[in-house]
């Protein structure tokens, strides 16, 4: 069976767990590093991206995770987690992970809009999906081979680089799973891919 891990760090880890396991797919809380060997997937949940990372490098998980993603195995990176993935963050020196081609800025939809709903149709995956924002970020830019799933208000608000999924708002906060299904088929395509 497929495996799926959810980084354990902070965040809405458990929702995820839940969505991952309505998906079809084996879903596991990742708290240690050497708990990656275990997943075929990995997602990055919603949560304060400054915090995560100060977990990350607390508990040894930043160079383990870019070599994760380095080695193909697909990231799937849900608001904070979309933070912590993308190659530049606007008005910070550094990235976190880095590990994908997009320029994000956070807490992009300003303060009256802290959080709300909105239906957006996700290329290729659902129409009339119900995205749940909650401070949400959203991406300036991807980069050459990166591709626009979905707008709001003209920002975009998720997006796939190869293996590398990403996505502004909360997946796992509604009973529909189909965001969370396509990452599913990622990870198992990948499977396939890398065992031949
Ligand atoms: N604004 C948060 C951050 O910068 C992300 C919010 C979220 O994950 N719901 O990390």
């Amino acid at each position: 069976m497929t495996v799926i891990g959810v980084l354990g760090l902070q965040g809405a880890v458990r929702e995820h767990v839940r969505s991952i396991e309505a998906s079809g797919a084996q879903a596991i809380v990742v708290k240690r590093t050497s708990q990656l060997d275990d997943i075929d997937g990995l997602i990055l949940p919603g949560g304060e991206s400054t915090t995560m990372r100060r977990l990350i490098d607390k508990y040894g998980f930043f160079e383990p995770l870019q070599q994760f993603g380095q080695s193909g195995k697909p990231i799937f990176g849900t608001c904070a987690g979309l933070i912590l993935l993308a190659e530049r963050i606007q008005g910070q020196d550094q990235p976190h992970l880095g590990l994908m081609n997009m320029i994000v800025e956070r807490n992009a939809f300003g303060r009256q809009r802290e959080s709300f709903e909105a239906f957006i149709d996700i290329k290729g995956v659902a129409k009339e999906y119900e995205a749940v924002f909650i401070r949400a970020p959203y991406i300036v830019e991807v980069g050459e081979g990166a591709e626009v799933l979905a707008k709001q208000n003209d920002k975009i608000v998720a997006a796939q680089d190869g293996h590398y999924l990403a996505c502004a708002f909360h997946p796992e906060l509604t009973d529909d799973h189909r965001l969370t299904k396509h990452f599913v088929q990622m990870v198992e395509e990948s499977k396939k891919t890398l065992a031949s």
